[in-house]
């Protein structure tokens, strides 16, 4: 009788054994698959991205090759919402400046990206005219050394995603060659570039960063000073007619309804007929 007993042990204890051994296979069966379908899913994903990457969408000239048009499009980062959307929905490379310390900052660097576009920063920068918001950030003549450094980088903090920084107003600050020289000195040690969004004829920004090897480029054509889309149509005919021309622009619009609207039907059209868009980087001299 106790040798039975003894056997029924032993059988009882292997079957729980093989019932324990069974479970954990199953159990890590089922973590493989989950993994699997996981990189399945990222995959599909990443697919979808490089399919609607704007940067991959017209790499190459088209044949009727006519100029590039660089845009930069300003102010994000205070909303997040159609318009932005609408803008971050083009399938064409644009770059997108946002400007920091505000609700939407990080985000709209992220989604800019993350949608295939060039981001930089838009720096506030000091006006002649009297201006609200943003006052931790912009940079003004009278700040010391160590407190615009601050600022700049805290602007590269909150958009890691910035390639280089144009100004947000700034008709005093980019006529101030100190300042100029100190944001310079600051971004070439980033590797960054910088955009004269030239809201001033006094400007000294693109010389300075000449002087001090920053890659830099200026602002041809403010596409949206006019809210009207009868305007904003004749300042896109006049970005055309300089592309044309020198074989290349660079362009400034707004994250605005009207903006927008008039892009979307232009955009198409004008690489119809033969004009590449561009990063804001591939026209820096
Ligand atoms: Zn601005």
């Amino acid at each position: 009788m106790k040798k039975i007993d003894f056997k029924l042990g032993i059988i009882v204890a292997l079957l729980f054994f093989v019932a324990i051994l069974w479970r954990i296979l199953m159990e890590k069966n089922q973590e493989i698959k989950n993994l699997n379908t996981d990189i399945e899913q990222l995959s599909d994903a990443l697919e979808k991205d490089l399919v609607t990457k704007p940067s991959k969408a017209t790499l190459k000239k088209p044949e009727n090759y006519q100029g590039d048009i660089a845009l930069i499009i300003d102010d994000f980062g205070y909303r997040n919402d159609e318009i932005s959307d609408g803008f971050l929905a083009f399938k064409v490379p644009m770059t997108f400046a946002v400007i920091p310390g505000h609700r939407y900052s990080s985000l709209m660097g992220e989604l800019s990206e993350k949608f295939g576009f060039e981001v930089i920063i838009h720096m506030p920068m000091e006006s002649h005219a009297i201006t609200e918001g943003e006052e931790s950030f912009i940079l003004r003549e009278n700040l010391s050394e160590i407190e615009i450094k601050n600022r700049v980088n805290k602007a590269f903090e909150q958009i890691p995603q910035a390639v280089g920084m144009n100004n947000h107003q700034g008709s005093k600050a980019t006529e101030s060659r100190w300042l100029m020289r100190i944001l310079g000195t600051n971004l070439r040690q980033k590797s960054k570039y910088f955009v004269d969004s030239r809201t001033t004829k006094e400007t000294l920004a693109e010389e300075t960063m000449l002087l001090l090897n920053v890659p830099t480029a200026s602002r041809k054509v403010f596409i949206d000073n006019s809210d009207s889309p009868i305007d904003i149509n004749r300042q896109i005919d006049q970005l055309v007619t300089f592309s044309k021309k020198q074989g290349s622009v660079l362009g400034i619009g707004h994250v605005k309804k009207n903006t927008l609207t008039v892009l979307q039907k232009r955009i198409p059209e004008l690489q119809e007929e033969g004009f590449k868009f561009v990063f804001t980087s591939t026209l820096l001299h």
